[in-house]
């Protein structure tokens, strides 16, 4: 089968011919027909983040297909179904994170794209308790976004406590940021939304937002401060930088969720602001079985829009150069079919 694998941490991903893979017990082979790009298989590729994936690697947590070939002892799903392909790509079932509801803080955890090959390729193997099963109401290519870029914000939103009163800021409008706004927007909550990019701003306002800024016009922070500061901010930009603002935009109480991962790790926190106006702090990172059923049930129903365009997979070294450059809206999705 053809797959785009990294072979080194510094070298283009290659296209190549792989074996197809056969399912084991528990697992399942996926006929891929959507796979997304998300700007994790980027610092993947890149070997960016302090623990690496292994080599050589398929990337992509975003695959979504129809299972073809199904191991021994699954009962979850059966040929023929569509499935999406999440970043936790197996966990303990057993721990006191996987019974308590907190399966992405599971320590045995394998993940797609990472520690497991992903997406980016004809055919890709799966745990069959893991995958979600996409509604037959939801297209594979807006269910592959929703498979990382939405669970991932529906989760930061929840975890933010949103209410129908607050002021709700999303810093970073693309992938994942025009989805976390209309979770917010789903929450009740009026919704703030920063970014650098104008294109990605008008893209925001047709999405609901509610008031949009311009990092690069005017100072997000001051901006935020005269619509009373947010109840909840949610970084989803790669940058430090950003992650402050998101900090000093806060009103007093206000909840800051950290959602991107910076290659560069370290922001600067006052502890002085920080106790003194209570601030919560939470990490929250991607979203559960439960959470990724509920994104994609909020999608069957249409209340959520995604906004995707399509490459092919031959391209994908052009595609990760578009994502680091900020020069496409939303998602891209390598079209497999
Ligand atoms: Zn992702
Ligand atoms: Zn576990």
């Amino acid at each position: 089968m053809k797959a785009a694998v990294v072979h080194e941490f510094t070298s283009p991903l290659r296209i190549e011919e792989v074996a197809k893979p056969e399912p084991g017990l528990g697992e399942i082979v996926v006929k891929i027909e959507a796979s997304g790009l998300c700007h994790t298989d980027i610092h993947a590729a890149h070997g960016d983040w302090p623990v690496k994936p292994k080599l050589p690697l398929i990337p992509g947590h975003e695959g979504v297909g129809i299972v073809e070939m199904v191991g021994p002892e699954v009962t979850e799903v059966k040929e023929g179904d569509r499935v999406a392909i999440p970043w936790l790509g197996y966990a303990c079932g057993a721990c006191k994170y996987c019974v308590s509801g907190e399966e992405t803080l599971c320590e045995q955890q394998l993940n797609t794209g990472y520690f497991l090959d992903g997406g980016y390729a004809q055919y890709a193997k799966a745990f069959a308790k893991y995958v979600g099963k996409v509604p037959a109401q939801v297209d594979p290519f807006e269910a592959a976004p929703l498979t990382c870029a939405g669970v991932t914000t529906y989760k930061a939103v929840k975890m933010s406590g949103a209410r129908p009163s607050d002021l709700v800021a999303i810093f970073g409008i693309g992938g994942l940021g025009h989805m976390a706004l209309q979770y917010a927007k789903i929450a009740g909550a009026t919704v703030v939304a920063v970014d650098l990019v104008d294109e990605k701003l008008d893209l925001a306002k047709q999405l609901g937002a509610d008031y949009t800024i311009n990092g690069k016009a005017e100072d997000p922070v001051e901006a935020i401060k005269k619509l009373g500061g947010a109840d909840a901010a949610i970084s989803l930009a790669v940058s430090p930088r950003a992650f402050e603002q998101a900090f000093r935009a806060l009103r007093r109480g206000g909840t800051l969720v950290f959602v991107a991962l910076p290659a560069d790790n370290y922001m600067q926190l006052p502890i002085f602001e920080t106790v003194l106006n209570g601030i919560k702090i939470v990490g929250s990172i991607v979203g559960t079985r439960l959470d990724l059923a509920e994104v994609f049930d909020l999608h069957a129903a249409g209340k959520t829009h995604v906004l995707y365009e399509k490459r092919h997979l031959e391209d994908v070294n052009q595609a990760f150069e578009e994502v680091e450059q900020a020069r496409v809206p939303a998602r891209l999705v390598f079209d497999m079919t």
